[in-house]
């Protein structure tokens, strides 16, 4: 098959979380089982060009309608750990990709939306025909909304995957963004079963517009599809996929094998394996030394993600004060988008400058993450909701013990040591709580902390059942191509 991937990122050259982790592990899965992939990415100044060999033009006059007018674009092609991804950068004053940031803009509907047409429009131009356009989250929503509307008479056989990361940013505009893009007819579009909001009968709702118009929707996990679709993690949208439910499904996302891998990690200074868990307790000190922690008989918790809302910041924010109640000590990779949270952050971070047993990071940092998720004894991730999730399983991979709360891909990827009822004991890879407050968060913690301390070799077990799971793409990637098979032919 022939598949083009259309997204807003790809790691490692774009990556602001996990979406980005699974366009490139996901194509390179593909790949591996023979299929044809190519990618269709912003070209922004800021992303990190020295992952890309071999830039070179590939469509140097791409004419993009845009507002009754045309954008002049040229588009690049690359290759990013062996995936052909093509860049596509726009000649505007608006500097859609110029901004020093991937997100956070006041106009990102309009950028995400001119990127949404001229992919189709290099599509269309360079006689580029994939069996399968899947693209992700609702950046790229009005892809299939503009194939299927204005491009069905040169494009009508192709057919769309549409992957929903999270719900929470569904991507809204007014009827501006149908001059823009050449959609026009507002009557149309404003209705409810096209793209016209749930609850602002003003908006149009992009992500709306990739359920209703996709020929299949996934999301990344299969208990957040059903949070989604029956609970309040649909954000507006579970009457939508309640209506589409027979196109609609959640599939785990993988992680990938090559660059999660603490045999072969490059940015890891001592390689291990399960059978051989010496390195990881090298890269403990390694981790201790980089970040100027002392060298003490102490676990080391985690944090890395995204500091907001969704990650449960309160829950971070007290766990690190309990790792160090409980004589532990703390590592946090985080970064805030928010001004609020990145102001809180800042400040406990001045206020525990001087203390031995913390660092707090704040910032991405793609290769320090490796040498974490190598060196920790534990990480918590204890969101208010997580469509999958992969920090948890990256720390499984690295035989770092998660400490999880029981939402979306984390119940359908950690499984309490003590409490978990529906599997064997030797199933059983980490620690999960279910409400969202200090004294859950705190037991949970502390029946970690117990086996670490008083059960050491109880707690070595804990880490090797963690480490002998497979989430890799091998299973996913399978998932996925029975989508593709079962939409080509319909
Ligand atoms: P998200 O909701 O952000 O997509 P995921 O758990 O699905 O969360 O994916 C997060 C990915 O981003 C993981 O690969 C994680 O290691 C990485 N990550 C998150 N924050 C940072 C950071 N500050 N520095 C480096 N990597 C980070």
């Amino acid at each position: 098959m022939y598949i083009v991937q259309i997204a807003s990122e790809c790691a490692p050259v774009i990556k602001a979380g996990g979406l980005g982790d699974v366009v490139y592990g996901l194509s390179r899965e593909l790949e591996s089982r023979g299929h044809a992939v190519e990618l269709i990415l912003p070209m922004y100044d800021c992303m990190r060009y020295d992952h890309i060999w071999g830039l070179h033009d590939a469509y140097r006059d791409l004419w993009v309608p845009w507002f009754g007018g045309q954008i002049h674009c040229s588009v690049y092609c690359g290759w990013v750990h062996g995936r052909v991804c093509f860049f596509i950068e726009p000649h505007s004053g608006d500097n859609f990709f110029n901004r020093g940031c991937y997100y956070g803009c006041n106009d990102d509907n309009m950028r995400f939306a001119f990127f949404s047409k001229a992919a189709l429009e290099f599509l269309l131009k360079s006689n580029k025909r994939p069996d399968i356009i899947h693209c992700h989250d609702w950046q790229t929503g009005l892809v299939p909304v503009m194939l299927f509307e204005n491009y069905k008479y040169e494009m009508g056989n192709q057919r769309v995957c549409y992957t929903i990361h999270n719900f929470k940013h569904q991507g809204m505009g007014g009827s501006e963004i149908l001059w823009a893009t050449g959609l026009n007819q507002e009557s149309y579009y404003f209705q409810y079963d096209r793209l016209r909001d749930n609850f602002n009968p003003f908006a149009l709702n992009f992500m709306k517009g990739g359920i209703v118009y996709s020929n299949y929707v996934t999301t990344v996990s299969p208990h957040h599809a059903w949070e989604a679709h029956h609970g309040e993690f649909g954000y507006g949208l579970g009457h939508t996929l309640h209506l589409y439910q027979s196109k609609f499904r959640g599939i785990l996302n993988g992680i990938d094998n090559d660059f999660w891998n603490p045999e072969t990690d490059r940015y890891i200074p001592y390689k291990y394996t399960k059978e051989n868990l010496e390195g990881k307790a090298k890269n403990k000190k390694a981790l201790r030394d980089r970040l100027l922690l002392r060298d003490a008989d102490k676990p080391i918790v985690a944090y890395i993600g995204r500091l907001d809302d969704q990650k449960g910041v309160h829950l971070v924010h007290h766990a690190i004060y309990h790792t160090l109640a409980r004589g532990g000590q703390f590592v946090l990779l985080g970064s805030a988008t928010e001004a609020g949270i990145n102001a809180h952050f800042r400040h406990e971070k001045q206020f525990l400058n001087d203390n031995p047993d913390v660092h707090l990071e704040l910032g991405f940092n793609e290769e320090l993450s490796h040498l974490i998720y190598a060196g920790a004894d534990t990480i918590v991730v204890p969101s208010n909701y997580e469509p999958c999730g992969l920090t948890q399983m990256i720390g499984l991979k690295y035989g770092t013990v998660p400490i999880v709360r029981g939402v979306g891909g984390l119940v359908n990827t950690v499984f309490d040591r003590d409490y978990d009822s529906d599997r064997l004991p030797e199933q059983r890879n980490g620690y999960v709580f279910q409400e969202a407050d200090y004294s859950a968060l705190e037991s949970t913690m502390n029946r970690a902390f117990d086996l670490w301390y008083q059960e050491p070799e109880e707690f070595r077990q804990l880490v090797l059942q963690g480490m002998s799971y497979d989430y890799s793409w091998n299973y996913p990637g399978k998932e996925y191509l029975e989508i593709y098979e079962l939409i080509r032919h319909k």
